[in-house]
This record gives C-alpha cells, sequence and structure tokens, in this order.
C-alpha cells in the first residue's frame, strides 16, 4: 500500500483527513499539537483569570490550529475577495460546492444550533445605500459563527467520525515534523517529540500533504525543496484591533454579523478593510513567542458589552525588498518594545491629537485586553494609521460612534501571509505528488477555504491512488492578492 504524510491537523488538514480516511492509502498524521481532547482550554472558560494576560497565553497562537479552535467564524460564501484565492483556481460554483459540504459538516457536528448568518434582501439595500454613502464598498458574505465555546466539541465530533472509518490512519500528536526532504520520488520526514524531543525518527512516503499553517509558513521555506516550487512573494495587512461600545454598531451586527466594507484611501489609495469582527466579544493578544499581537474572539453563549474588529491595510512590495513578513514583524516588534513586551492601546481621540494615551480611567469603553497605554505612530507608517482613521470616519456614516475618541485602538494587528505558492485545481504543486494546502499555501485566509483546500487535496489524492489523474503540468497559477 502506498503511503502519505500529512503534517498539520488543523482546518485543512482535517478536512483532507476526512476525505482520505478509509481511502486505500496508509496515512501518517503529524502535529505538534496535543490531541484534540487535550488541546489546551482556554484560562478565562476555566475561570483561572478574568481578561487575557498580555503574554504567554498560547490559547490563540499558531499550534493550536487558532481559527477552528478560537472564535471559529466561517465564511460560506465562493467570493473572489473574501476568504482566500480558490475562487481564482477552481471558479466560482466547485467553491461553492465545497463551501457547502463544509456547512454541511460543521452544522453536523454542532452540539448546538448554530445559526447560518444571510442578510436578506431589505439588508442588502440597508447596507449597499449607507455604504455607497460612505465611499465604502459592501461584499456579500454568508457566515457561521460557531464560538470558541463550541469549537471544541465540532472538532472532536469530525475527528471520531474520520476515526471510525479511518483504519487507514495512524496519528503521531505531540510530534513536530523537523524536515521534509525528497528521496526520489518519495518524501522523507524527519521527525521528533515536540514537548520532550531526543527521540528523532525518518520515515519514507509516496505522497506528502503539508497543511502547516501561517504558523508554519517559516519552516516551508526552511525544507530543501521550497525552492524548487512555483513561488510569488506574498503580502502584508498591517493594521489595528478596534474595540468599540456594541451598541455603535448593533444594526449591523444584527442583520450581517461582520459586513465586509472596503475602502480605499484617499491620502494613499491603499486598500483598508475589516476584518474578524467579534460583536460583544473579547480583545487577545496571540502570543508568537518572539512578538505578541492582538486579536479578537467571542462566544457564542458569554458577552461583552464591547465589539472588537480589525481594520487593516494591505501592502505588497516590488524589488528589491523580498521579505513582507519581516517587514510586519518588524513593526511588532517596536510595538512590544514601546509597551515593555506585549499589545500597546491608544484612545483613537489621542491619535488623531498627536498625544499618547496615558490612562484608560473614566473612559467610555472599557478594555477587554489589559494592555499598556501608549501611542501606536510612534512605531506604525504615518499611511497606515491615516488609512485607518480615514476608514473609522467613513465607517462612523454607517455606525454612528465607532470614530468616537473613547474608541480604543490595539496595535500590533499584523497579518503577514507565506508565498503564493503554484498549484493545480487540487492543490498539487509542481513536484509531483507534494501537496501544499491552508493558509501555508497563501490560496486560503480563513476556515472557510482552508478547509475547501483540503476536500480539494483529499479528492484529488483518492483520483491518482485510482489512476483517474496521471502525474501533469501545474495548471493554475497566478500572483493575484485577494484578502480574507
Ligand atoms: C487567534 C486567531 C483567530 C482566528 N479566527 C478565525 C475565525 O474566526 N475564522 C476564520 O475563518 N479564520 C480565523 N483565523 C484564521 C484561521 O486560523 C486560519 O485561516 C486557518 O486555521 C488555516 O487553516 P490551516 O489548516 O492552514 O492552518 P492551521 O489551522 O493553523 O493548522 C496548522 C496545523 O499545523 C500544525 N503544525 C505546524 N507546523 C508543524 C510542524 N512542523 N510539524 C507538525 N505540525 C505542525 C499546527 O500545530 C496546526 O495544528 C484565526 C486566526 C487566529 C490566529
Amino acid at each position: 500500500m502506498q503511503r502519505l504524510a500529512l503534517v498539520g491537523l488543523g482546518a485543512s488538514g482535517l478536512f483532507a483527513l476526512k476525505e482520505l480516511a478509509g481511502a486505500d492509502v496508509e496515512v501518517h498524521v503529524f502535529d505538534v499539537g496535543p490531541n484534540y481532547a487535550k488541546r489546551y482550554p482556554c484560562p478565562i472558560d476555566q475561570g483561572k483569570l478574568e481578561v487575557c494576560p498580555p503574554k504567554a497565553c498560547s490559547y490563540c497562537a499558531p499550534g493550536q490550529s487558532a481559527g477552528s479552535w478560537n472564535d471559529f467564524k466561517v465564511i460560506l460564501s465562493a467570493s473572489p475577495v473574501i476568504g482566500g484565492r480558490l475562487y481564482d483556481l477552481i471558479g466560482e460554483k466547485p467553491l461553492q460546492d465545497k463551501l457547502d459540504i463544509v456547512r454541511k459538516t460543521i452544522l453536523e457536528h454542532a452540539p448546538v444550533e448554530i445559526p447560518v448568518v444571510k442578510p436578506d434582501k431589505e439588508d442588502l439595500e440597508w447596507i449597499t445605500k449607507r455604504a455607497t454613502l460612505a465611499g465604502m464598498t459592501y461584499h456579500y458574505q454568508e457566515l457561521l459563527h460557531c464560538g470558541s465555546d463550541n469549537a471544541p466539541a465540532i472538532n472532536t465530533s469530525i475527528l471520531n467520525e474520520i476515526k471510525e472509518t479511518g483504519s487507514n490512519i495512524e496519528f503521531h500528536w505531540d510530534t513536530k515534523v523537523l524536515s521534509v526532504g525528497r528521496r526520489g520520488e518519495k518524501f522523507a520526514v524527519n521527525y521528533d517529540r515536540y514537548r520532550n524531543p531526543g527521540d528523532e525518527k525518518e520515515e519514507l512516503f509516496d505522497f506528502m500533504v503539508l497543511s502547516v499553517g501561517r504558523g508554519g509558513a517559516h519552516w516551508l521555506t526552511q525544507q530543501e525543496f521550497y525552492k524548487d516550487l512555483d513561488i510569488y512573494p506574498g503580502q502584508v495587512d498591517i493594521g489595528i484591533r478596534v474595540e468599540t461600545s456594541c451598541y455603535f454598531t448593533e444594526e449591523v451586527d444584527k442583520r450581517f454579523y461582520e459586513p465586509k466594507l472596503y475602502y480605499t484611501s484617499r491620502h494613499s489609495n491603499d486598500v483598508v478593510r475589516n476584518f474578524c469582527s467579534n460583536p460583544r466579544g473579547y480583545v487577545t493578544p496571540e502570543n508568537h513567542r518572539d512578538y505578541v499581537l492582538v486579536n479578537g474572539h467571542s462566544k457564542m453563549f458569554e458577552k461583552s458589552e464591547n465589539n472588537n474588529f480589525a481594520v487593516l491595510v494591505s501592502k505588497t512590495f516590488t524589488r528589491p525588498f523580498k521579505d513582507p513578513q519581516l517587514y510586519s514583524q518588524t513593526i511588532a516588534k517596536v510595538v512590544n518594545m514601546l509597551a515593555g513586551g506585549g499589545p500597546l492601546v491608544q484612545k483613537l481621540g489621542d491619535l488623531r491629537a498627536g498625544r499618547r494615551t496615558k490612562t484608560l480611567a473614566n473612559n467610555l469603553i472599557k478594555p477587554t485586553l489589559e494592555a499598556e497605554c501608549g501611542d501606536i505612530s510612534l512605531a506604525y507608517p504615518h499611511r497606515i494609521l491615516a488609512g485607518i482613521i480615514e476608514y473609522l470616519d467613513a465607517l462612523d456614516k454607517i455606525c454612528p460612534g465607532v470614530a468616537g475618541d473613547a474608541t480604543l485602538l490595539f496595535a500590533p494587528e499584523c497579518k503577514s501571509y507565506p508565498d503564493s505558492i503554484s498549484v493545480k485545481k487540487d492543490m498539487e504543486t509542481n513536484i509531483p505528488n507534494l501537496f501544499i494546502i491552508g493558509d501555508s499555501s497563501s490560496w486560503t485566509r480563513g476556515v472557510g477555504q482552508a478547509t475547501t483546500s483540503g476536500l480539494l487535496a483529499g479528492e484529488g489524492i483518492k483520483k491518482r491512488l485510482t489512476r483517474e489523474i496521471l502525474p501533469g503540468k501545474v495548471a493554475a497559477s497566478n500572483g493575484k492578492k485577494a484578502a480574507s
């Protein structure tokens, strides 16, 4: 029997595995994380903390398959701009068909009824008119918000079903894949225990599926085969996590949960957009060990009185600069340096007035994350902040109050994406039998399309096993950018 290694059991890996369960191939799954049943619960959920600490919480960190365990918002619409670029790769209908499978799977495994957020005709007229008057563009989307509290049950239930049909699967939890090399037409996987190393092993495989997420993107670039891949430089998003009152945004929250609103900065022509809204949610640190970003999540049952969402400015670079990830990480580290090691928070009114925030005592908006008060403009490029302020002023026309002085801005909220890797429609790279899926391929930017890319790869591999497809050339590749 042929052997397949799947590295990374996050959102994309799980759905690839769903396809491969019971197939005529011996599957070995490697993940640095512990078994799903043991993935770290949030210390706030456990009642050990009241607010997130500025550092040292791994609940949201990469390595915990963040988005499908944390907040777990799933975009269900095949869009050319939201959630990734699979629309460019496979087209609208095939993408929508796969997203429908993702929707059905999640809903079947949910412990409670999870409503699909779907704007109706009246909602669409409402937002189109207001967005146009504000100079913004609205992009349609349907979504599921599962909530951090339902995520463990859903993921564990999907995995248990896979195990029932997957006698061909062996799991290597708490195992870090150190390297993947090519040995002729095969792949050599070198791995060791993650928490207690000292038992390094190497095994050969016929198929390789890499689903290491954004957290594994740098690791990917260090692999010997990386130079043989067909790649384009990626993009970065530099932005702010905005925290404001849920009462300012309740009308859009009620109608859309998260309306995708795009804006082009008058100042710089940069595209500015919102991302990851968490009505009545919490701002959280996202600990990358050598720097700390901010993020946000919300729960189905426990609610705050705030809304948080990211406002991001997308940047791509041309020659000679080739390392956008280093650029965004450097900005993040400067923010952390100013804050004494964690995130910074500043009132919008103070940022506009060019002064640092000294205290949040008596501020209308109470923060859900304890962060150091300071001056973000000491670390962020002016064009980025100017675009963000313009965006908030435009949004204020739709959600009056959002651009008020008391609104809180947390930094750094930076997202760097891996290089764009050329793949066929089933995510096979130009190296035969090497599939790269999910965010580490750069084709996806969220749980919906990451899981879809897993389904595509799983199906593609099954077809190869039954010889429906013979190895061929990479058919689909382009450097077009899209946002999530
Ligand atoms: C805090 C946070 C919240 C988010 N919330 C949302 C949300 O609500 N909705 C949404 O759509 N998106 C969200 N995202 C984005 C979302 O997490 C990703 O788009 C999605 O998880 C990508 O899936 P993936 O399979 O590519 O990677 P991941 O889900 O990150 O999985 C990667 C897996 O690979 C493993 N791994 C990595 N390197 C190795 C190695 N060398 N050896 C072994 N295992 C390895 C990791 O342990 C992990 O399990 C969020 C991201 C963060 C950080």
